[in-house]
């Protein structure tokens, strides 16, 4: 496992729109900070039992996180008594993910998989997956996307459900930014804010109390474009909440979640 401390864009960080980027950008000291981001209780709190409600409105039992990142739904799911496995496809996430729920008396089942060949890596099939985070914003190419979606499409059962969330980035590029800070990025002193955003690149700095500064970049989903892509891949019907709830006027939520069911 490499144990790398410093992100390293290059001398033109903005050019760098790779979907393999996120092997490098996830270095050890900022999945080590990871938490102080999103803060477990305050996340908890504001998620509430959204995503236990939507699994168990359709029973499911078997689910596939597969971007377990420190590991805050995994756990989450496992204490509401979800059969869980956590995959990711890096192995200081997941490293940590493991070490978190281990902390709190459980031991995870993780499986580092690259979301374009997860089904090399995984077994079986799953009642549910679930992306969460923005995670999927990680991908730079269309071909990546669709590869990603019939991955998840190919893991579940023939009625399962995929829950992937995603920034509001319609509105970041059509308004410019603003963010209420209270779902995701829960965290006390910790400031996320964009750098650089384009149609095809959004730059985010984030910076701890201790003054350290980390980048992300990350493809700039909007939507519509996600729920075609959605569509186009096999989902039947797609539900997409605003900061989880059913309603909302299109630039206001900080994140989009979209249930995707597979009948
Ligand atoms: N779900 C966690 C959360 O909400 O805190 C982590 C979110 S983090 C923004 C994104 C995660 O997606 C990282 O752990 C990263 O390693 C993973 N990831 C990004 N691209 C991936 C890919 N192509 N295959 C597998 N995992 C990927």
């Amino acid at each position: 496992m490499s144990a790398t401390m410093q992100q390293d864009f290059g001398d033109e960080p903005i050019e760098r729109r790779e979907t393999d980027n996120y092997r490098s950008e996830y270095v050890k000291s900022f999945v080590d900070k990871w938490d102080d981001l999103i803060d477990w209780d305050s996340r908890a709190r504001s998620e509430g039992d959204f995503f236990i409600q939507v699994l168990k409105d359709r029973g499911a039992r078997r689910v596939l996180d597969v971007a377990a990142g420190t590991g805050f739904h995994s756990v989450q799911l496992i204490e509401a008594g979800f059969d869980v496995v956590s995959a990711d496809g890096s192995p200081e996430m997941l490293a940590k993910a493991f070490e978190n729920a281990r902390r709190r008396g459980h031991i995870m089942r993780t499986t580092q998989a690259d979301w374009r060949w997860l089904n090399r890596d995984i077994y079986g099939r799953y009642d549910a997956v679930v992306c969460l985070g923005n995670s999927f914003t990680h991908l730079f190419n269309e071909n990546d996307r669709r590869k990603a979606l019939a991955e998840f499409y190919s893991a579940l059962n023939h009625d399962g459900v995929l829950i992937l969330d995603q920034r509001n980035y319609d509105a970041i590029l059509d308004h410019g930014y603003s963010s209420s800070h209270t779902y995701y990025y829960c965290g006390d002193n910790v400031s996320v804010a964009p750098e650089h955003v384009d149609e095809g690149l959004a730059r985010f700095e984030y910076r701890f109390p201790d003054k350290s500064t980390y980048h992300l970049n990350m493809f700039p989903l909007r939507k519509a474009y996600v729920r075609r892509l959605m569509r186009e891949v096999g989902f039947q019907k797609i539900e997409t909440y605003g900061d989880f709830k059913e309603t909302y006027r299109e630039h206001e939520p900080d994140f989009f979640i979209h249930v995707a069911d597979k009948h």
